[in-house]
């Protein structure tokens, strides 16, 4: 073994396609549902939200689809991202355990979600979409999105969670400088904001509320369309670049994954970064893996919801798909990591973890900026909060190596940088931080709220 630290790769080995799992999992994914009829939706129900392209990857079962090259030009901006190797994080842990993370924060915006936003716009602007309408949680997708649209000419307008728009001004100004318009939801610019508001003038917001905003305003306007950050079978597949690359980086190194950490909101890093490695599992190409989603202990969605239909949104305007929720009523608590806060998860993520191939844990808010810190501290990266239940995930795995006296290669995936979530540093450094109980009556007040079959 030599002593590397980074694996860097090429602007030619930027992957040429997307993989698709749909592809590979043994059983079709359960069909998603129109939110009136409860029957099969079509992709003519879909089309006032999204472009054609985009609605024929949500249900392609293709293997590879093809990167086009205006987006893998964009792409070169920042990818391939760096595969790193802990040395520092391992030698500090005293661990037998081989760490290697996956570092997304290289791109602009900070994170891995212009991986999505970059294909999104461009596929709009090529079916001649003018504007872009999304909702934002921490303001990661939002700041992605609104340079993705920036890039192609498009407008971007911006429905941001409104406890994150008061603790993150500079991620809003970060949209504002690529152009977009933000608005803090609820609003009261569309019918279901004001019927929010009405309800509860003080809401400190919820992703699922910011979407319903943002599909009313898109499904409103003939020129406009709905883009979504996260959950969505196209979103997962535009991340898929991530694994891909760690696949390379891996050999680059002469080692394999045994365990895959990635922290899950609603999916698509967790599923950027396992996807590809889950697709040789499921061909029988390998063992032995092991897939770890983390999620926070106030938003368990796969440990303590249910795996049933549901709406994406808390005004039902979305389809209902088959995930593990919390029920579209849940308002979780304005903890940190707000990307983590949401009640659903991605269907495919959701199916993986029901069919055995990944497994999911929860951290809570102290353990996950205990782990920032100690990272920080060894490598010198500050991961955002959302990450931080990430490392704190490998940190267990890497403790358990110890403890057990073997070397296992664990995969870890840095979805992002914490520039901008210092405050939440300080914060947990000044002793300020809580761990959120579980809202368990809450849950079940949401979940008996679940749409019945
Ligand atoms: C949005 C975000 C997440 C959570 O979203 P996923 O779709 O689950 O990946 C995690 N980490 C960072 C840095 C994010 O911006």
């Amino acid at each position: 073994m030599n002593n590397q630290v980074k694996f860097l790769l090429q602007e030619s080995d930027i992957p040429q396609t997307w993989y698709n799992i749909a592809a590979d999992l043994h059983q079709a994914p359960a069909p998603v549902l129109h939110p009136g009829t409860h029957q099969p939706i079509t992709p003519a129900d879909l089309a006032p939200l999204f472009p054609e392209a985009i609605i024929a990857q949500e249900v392609s079962r293709e293997r590879h689809i093809a990167i086009p090259e205006p987006v893998r030009d964009i792409y070169k901006q920042w990818r391939p991202s760096p595969l790193f190797r802990a040395r520092r994080l391992e030698r500090a842990l005293d661990t037998p355990a081989r760490i290697y993370y996956k570092y997304e924060g290289v791109s602009p915006a900070g994170s891995h979600k212009p991986n999505s936003a970059i294909a999104q716009a461009y596929y709009n602007k090529v079916e001649g979409v003018k504007l872009l309408v999304t909702e934002t949680g921490a303001g990661q997708w939002g700041s992605s999105l609104a340079m993705a649209c920036n890039f192609f000419g498009l407008a971007c307008k911006i429905f941001m969670v409104r406890v994150s728009y008061n603790q993150k001004p500079y991620r809003r100004a970060l949209m504002e400088t690529f152009g977009a318009t933000v608005s803090a939801s609820p609003s009261n610019e569309t019918a279901v904001g004001c019927a929010m508001l009405s309800k509860d003038p003080d809401s400190s917001g919820s992703l699922g509320m910011a979407i319903s905003e943002a599909v009313e305003i898109a499904a409103q306007n003939p020129d406009a369309k709905y883009a979504l950050g996260s959950v969505l079978n196209h979103v997962l597949l535009h991340q898929t670049v991530i694994g891909q690359e760690a696949l390379k980086q891996l050999e680059m190194a002469g080692d394999t994954a045994d365990v895959i950490v990635a922290c899950t909101g609603g999916g698509s890093n967790f599923a950027g970064i396992a996807f590809p490695f889950i697709g040789q599992v499921l061909r029988g190409e390998r063992t032995g893996l092991r897939v770890v989603a983390v999620e926070p202990a106030a938003c368990p969605s796969i440990t303590r919801g249910h795996y049933a239909y549901d709406y994406g949104d808390t005004a039902h305007l979305t389809p209902l798909t088959k995930m593990h929720t919390l029920g579209s009523t849940f308002v979780p608590p304005g903890f940190h990591a707000g990307g983590l806060r949401y009640h659903g998860m991605a269907p495919l993520v959701s199916q993986v973890v029901a069919e055995g191939l990944a497994e999911a844990t929860t951290v809570a808010q102290l353990e996950s900026f205990t782990a920032g810190v100690q990272f920080a501290r060894a490598e010198g990266i500050v991961p955002a909060p959302e990450a931080n239940h990430a490392v704190a995930g490998a940190i267990r795995e890497a403790l358990r190596c110890k403890e057990e006296g073997v070397s296992r290669s664990i995969l870890v995936n840095i979805s992002g940088h914490g520039h901008f979530d210092m405050q939440a540093y300080t914060d947990f450094m000044a002793g300020k931080l809580t761990n959120y109980e579980y809202p368990a009556e809450e849950i079940a007040m949401a979940l008996a709220g679940l749409p019945k079959f």
